[in-house]
């Protein structure tokens, strides 16, 4: 703010200052890999666009902010990557949601890194090198979605948004130390979005604090949402299917400390049955393998299949594999039959509660160069992908700490309930110690 005061009274247009700041700051920090193309010349023009609306008297509810954009989401006149070596494209338009978030005063200041075409838990499949955690260079950000995350975290940004197919703004929030939303599933249009498989896309919005968040998604929606820390009466649900994965116990502690402050602000603890969620992994990962494989088909058939990563052949080749012959009704229409059950355990279980929570991930952010096996890899998005299947709000807010890194909570809701979800977010980022 004093910043903003300072330009100002230099003379200067205070929200051009702001995206010279965060660039800057992208400058700075550049070894951390957090951007595969930077566009200060947009982010200025932006900003300029921005200043003169506000003058001429509109009301903007993101005047001054910078914010970067996954490298799957279009931005106009920004070479896309996908970090892809294997894929390029200049968008001529911005992606619904750049528009909407240009035209509420926000400036697009450049492409974020990702693993390739969004597959991956690490941001260590990206086709422009791995990105660094800002809290600890020797550890992955999380992933897909890592560079958006990261590039929170690092304060080249206010904002960034990314998107989340089973996890990959929710995980890379909690490794990062981030509050990471992903909304009701089609809550938002997805123009402009080149997605991983289209029953589970969603954009997703990364920010420092609840309040913030709330203040962008609200320019997405186009009505306030407002959060608010009376939690008294609050029903929240918690899964007995959570807590018997194996967590980190830092992270358990978290999770139990983050059910105390919630009990002690006068919410009421209730027990919960998701049976489904231990088969929820394998689920997605064959329904997203099946899309996938028909999204290459379909839309990229002109791809060189050669130049692309490991990773990406292997979930084309595994999704042809389930939808072909017998495997698909042995596979894939078992795993849509677990995705129904799970969606309709969650309705029940929303009758009961007005959230659930669980913790985001196993664990917090790893070495790097340790989750190279996929299993392992895939492991990260246990508490994640069930949400997903069911098409759910859900926010990673970080609360307390283990072996010196953030743990991320998530906090699950009924659908469009996105408010209560950060309401939720924002009790326990008030009582983080
Ligand atoms: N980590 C998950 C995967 O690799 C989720 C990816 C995503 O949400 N885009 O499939």
């Amino acid at each position: 703010m004093s910043e903003k005061n300072n330009a100002e009274k230099n003379g200067d247009d205070p929200a051009v200052y702001n995206v010279h700041a965060s660039l800057e700051r992208i400058e700075r920090y550049e070894e951390l890999n957090n951007f595969i193309t930077v566009c200060g010349g947009r982010a200025e023009q932006d900003a300029f666009n921005a200043s003169a609306a506000k003058r001429s008297g509109y009301d903007l509810p993101l005047y001054g902010m910078t914010f970067s954009v996954k490298d799957n989401i279009a931005v106009a006149g920004v070479e896309t990557t996908c970090a892809s070596k294997a894929f390029s494209c200049v968008p001529e338009r911005d992606a619904e949601i750049v528009e909407k978030l240009v035209n509420a005063g926000a400036a697009v200041v450049g492409k974020t890194n990702m693993d390739e075409f969004a597959m991956g838990s690490t941001n260590e499949y990206s086709a422009f090198g791995p990105v660094l955690n800002a809290l600890d260079k020797l550890r992955v950000p999380g992933g897909s979605s890592g560079g958006a995350a990261n590039s929170v975290a690092a304060r080249q940004v206010d904002f960034a948004i990314g998107s989340d197919t089973g996890g990959s703004v929710r995980q890379p929030a909690a490794y990062c130390g981030v509050v990471g939303l992903k909304p009701t599933f089609l809550s938002s249009g997805r123009n402009g979005l080149i997605g991983l498989a289209p029953s589970l896309d969603t954009y997703g919005i990364f920010a420092q604090d609840c309040d913030t968040l709330a203040r962008i998604f609200g320019a997405v929606r186009g009505e306030e949402t407002k959060v608010e820390t009376d939690g008294s009466g609050l029903k929240i649900g918690i899964a007995d299917e959570f807590l018997s994965q194996r967590l980190e116990s830092g992270v358990e502690r978290s999770y139990l400390r983050a059910l105390d402050v919630l009990k002690k602000s006068g919410a009421e603890i209730v027990r919960i049955k998701l049976p489904s969620v231990r088969a929820a992994l394998a689920a997605y990962h064959v329904i997203s393998s099946a899309e996938v494989a028909r999204t290459f088909s379909e839309t990229f058939s002109d791809l060189n299949i050669n130049a692309l990563g490991a990773e990406v052949k292997r979930r084309i080749v595994m999704g042809n594999i389930v939808v072909t012959g017998d495997n698909y009704d042995d596979i894939y229409i078992k795993a849509c039959k677990v995705r129904a059950k799970i969606c309709s355990e969650f309705d029940a279980a929303l009758k009961e509660c007005a959230v659930i929570l669980s913790p985001t991930c196993p664990t917090v952010a790893s070495e790097l160069g340790s989750m190279r096996d996929p299993d392992k890899n895939h492991n990260n998005d246990i508490f994640t992908s069930p949400i997903s299947l069911a098409g759910l709000p859900a926010v990673s807010v970080p609360f307390g700490r283990c072996d010196g890194m953030p743990v991320g909570i998530q906090i699950i809701g009924d659908k469009f309930d996105e408010r209560t979800v950060l309401s939720v977010g924002k009790t326990l980022e008030s009582n983080d110690i």
